[in-house]
């Protein structure tokens, strides 16, 4: 069986009629193969498809070398003809896409040498992997290289050269291919051995945009917005861009230096606190009476390393410290230590009658109680 490429002579054709060739039941939905197709089965990093062969949905789209190979919904009778129509949104955001990583890689490889090692167009994104590093300057003269080849609106062009031309052609994706291979050339920009789905001029590819960088392998991995998918992007971003400015009540081309200025008033504002907290252990510890037996002391507000700082701070003065912090309906939590008694044993009784978790060995104990002050209060008058 063979099947005829249409996408190859057009690729704007996004409704056709066709011959079923075959059509067997398999894993994933019947396996439909026709006379002639313009469904583009994935392949070089373009997704395959999607659509209607007749009524049936058309799942996937596979390469089987001579023939495509449709995944649909429903049984077509062999013989019989049917009209296949694409989900031409889809494929549009694709061809996009695919020209404009062309363009890109075409650009870093005549600027930087490197090549394009690997691509994928994702839901969301595309990304691209060139076998060498670059800065943020050099991505950032690519980009603008790119978006200058859009806006001259270029046609581009799609061709099966003649083995002698091929030979003296310099192009990427050079490898040894068996048959026709075909050149998709991007005036002034690109040249490479593709077998894709392409705009047919690069104005409508739209903005090309490099939104993030990564170490990947030896090289780097670019992660790209192109076309209707860049304006999504910018728009996204463009509305986080408002919420953040309307809440710092900052110019939106300034929020990062207004971000920067909150996180300094938090920063101050800790240190502030870790003094304040400081000055109020401190008059906390001169009410207690050096050698004092036990001290049990309720503190709201403070968090379980603050907690922890008194209680050994205390402990310096009682035999037994005690530190609670939290409320009568919310619980609380405690650090208990002493070099004296064994408070691991309290804690195992303190869990048992006050409703609590935690524990640890001499001399410090943690956790915290579903108990008020005044059980708590009790539990020690009675039992240490
Ligand atoms: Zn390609």
């Amino acid at each position: 069986m063979v099947t005829k490429r249409l996408y190859f002579e057009n690729a704007y054709i996004k409704e056709f009629d066709a011959r079923v060739q075959s059509c067997v039941e398999g894993k994933n939905g019947y396996e439909v193969v026709l006379d002639e197709t313009a469904f583009f089965p994935e392949g070089g990093g373009q997704p395959a498809d999607q659509g209607y062969l007749g009524q049936g949905e058309v799942t996937d789209v596979r390469d089987k070398k001579d023939y495509v190979l449709h995944i649909c919904t429903k049984y077509l009778e062999p013989g019989t003809t049917v009209h296949g129509r694409l989900d031409w949104n889809r494929r549009f955001l694709h061809m996009q896409q695919h020209s404009g990583e062309h363009i890109l890689s075409g650009m870093i490889h005549r600027m930087y040498g490197y090549d394009n090692i690997g691509f994928h167009m994702g839901k969301d994104f595309v990304t691209v992997d060139f076998s060498g590093l670059l800065t943020e300057e050099q991505i950032a003269e690519a980009e603008k290289q790119a978006n200058a080849a859009v806006l001259a609106d270029e046609r581009i062009l799609a061709e099966y050269p003649s083995g002698e031309v091929l030979e003296k052609l310099a192009y990427r994706s050079k490898k040894e291919i068996d048959g026709d291979i075909r050149i998709v050339t991007v005036p002034g920009a690109d040249v490479c051995a593709c077998c894709g789905t392409h705009v047919k001029r690069t104005g409508e590819i739209g903005p090309i945009k490099v939104t993030s960088s990564e170490h990947y392998k030896s090289g780097i991995r670019l992660t790209l917005q192109i076309g209707w998918m860049a304006l999504n992007d910018y728009d996204t971003k463009q509305k986080n861009v408002k919420a953040v400015s309307k809440l710092l009540s900052a110019k939106p081309e300034e929020i990062g230096e207004a971000v920067q200025k909150q996180l300094d008033q938090m920063q101050e504002l800790k240190q502030e606190n870790i003094a304040l907290k400081q000055r109020l252990f401190e008059m906390l510890l001169k009410e207690i009476p050096q050698g004092q037996e036990k001290a049990i002391l309720f503190e709201a507000g403070l968090n379980a390393v603050e907690v922890r700082r008194l209680a050994d701070l205390v402990s310096s003065r009682a035999g037994l410290a005690a530190v609670f912090s939290g409320s009568d309906s919310g619980g609380y939590k405690y650090v208990v230590c002493s070099q004296e008694k064994d408070v691991a044993a309290l804690g195992k009784r303190m869990n048992q009658e006050l409703n609590g978790r935690g524990g640890g060995k001499n001399p410090m104990i943690q956790g915290s109680l579903q108990a008020g002050e005044q059980a708590i209060r009790k539990f020690f008058q009675e039992h240490y």
